[in-house]
């Protein structure tokens, strides 16, 4: 195992995405600060290059290859926005890059690695493993291989947007970070303990794959089936060697929210502060929201992770809402 990186990997994974990164805003919404009682700092990743704060990772990565290694290119594997992070940095950096994705991957993501200039392998991934297709790609075309999470510069970079957000906001009673393989999570939990010790960290996941909370809470790393999901980011089957540990060490908790949490705060993001977040981006302020009184009077940072979400989907996801609402009610009367 190779060893796990430190608050100041972070620090110079700051410096690396500096002028290449967006500093993204800190949002604060009235509406929100009334429902829970609390003062909310949302950091929008939604707004990061190419809708996600994946890029930090990718790009962090990829600009520490030697020059052999940029000759040969980048592959990964991905359910998505480590997808396009790696396409896009591989493009910024004249890396060639090869990105293994699910075959019913979000059309818009799909497209968007393809318009990055990344070469696209599609996988089922209920049947194929995609770790086993991006290895060998890997071994038979000399590519390095950047996972979208178990890697230390990965998780460096990802750390650099809590980084933003503590400098922005100065110290917070409790942070809420979405949690798939881990590592925005543990990035985030680097800069926490080296920024505000007493913050409590949470990670969350979508209830369907709870397999953090399992390993969080028996102190081994558990492996679940293919989760069934709306969060896309976060159907991830376990936590990474690397990850795990920081989590394990540092993060207060591991929470899990419900799928129609995660549409009626989707909901509330588009219509009450006029964004758009993807589901997994939502899994933070689900989780605080259903915590509301703990978190009473307290200062609440919230890690918006991305906003790519098809807008077919989208009123897709809308409507059904809608129509489960408008049953509900002409059952009811
Ligand atoms: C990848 C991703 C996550 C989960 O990040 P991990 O580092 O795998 O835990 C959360 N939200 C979005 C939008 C993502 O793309």
């Amino acid at each position: 195992m190779s060893a796990l990186p430190i608050f100041d990997d972070v620090l110079a994974a700051a410096e690396r995405l500096r002028g290449q990164a967006h500093r993204t805003p800190v949002l604060r919404s009235r509406t929100a600060d009334a429902e829970l009682g609390a003062e909310l700092f949302f950091k929008c990743e939604n707004f990061q290059r190419m809708g996600a704060f994946k890029f930090r990772g990718a790009f962090n990565a990829l600009s520490r290859f030697d020059a052999g290694q940029r000759k040969r290119g980048v592959a990964s594997f991905s359910s998505g926005n480590h997808a396009q992070a790696i396409a896009l940095a591989a493009r910024l950096l004249g890396i060639p890059a090869t990105i293994v994705m699910p075959k019913d991957a979000p059309q818009i993501k799909i497209d968007a690695t393809r318009g990055y200039g990344g070469r696209v392998v599609l996988y089922d991934r209920y049947t194929e493993d995609r770790e086993q297709i991006g290895r060998d790609l890997a071994e038979r075309e000399g590519l390095t291989l950047i996972p979208p999470f178990d890697h230390a510069d990965v998780i460096a970079g990802q750390g650099t947007a809590a980084l933003e957000l503590f400098e922005e906001v100065g110290p917070l009673d409790a942070l809420f970070a979405p949690l798939g393989g881990g590592g925005l999570l543990s990035g985030t939990a680097l800069v926490t303990r080296a920024r505000a010790p007493q913050c409590k960290l949470y990670g969350v996941e979508p209830a369907a794959g709870d397999d953090g909370q399992q390993a969080f809470r028996s102190g081994q790393r558990v492996k679940i089936d293919m989760p069934r999901t709306i969060a896309d980011g976060a159907q991830t089957q376990q936590l990474g060697e690397l990850t795990f540990p920081i989590i394990r060490r540092d993060v207060d908790d591991v929470l899990t929210v419900s799928d129609d949490e995660l549409v009626d705060c989707m909901r509330f993001f588009a219509s009450r502060m006029k964004i758009i977040v993807e589901p997994t981006g939502c899994l933070g302020f689900a989780a605080a929201r259903a915590m509301k009184e703990e978190l009473r009077g307290r200062r609440v940072g919230v890690l918006i992770s991305g906003g790519n979400v098809d807008v077919a989907r989208l009123g897709t996801l809308f409507g059904m809402h809608e129509i489960e609402q408008l049953n509900a009610s002409s059952g009811a009367r």
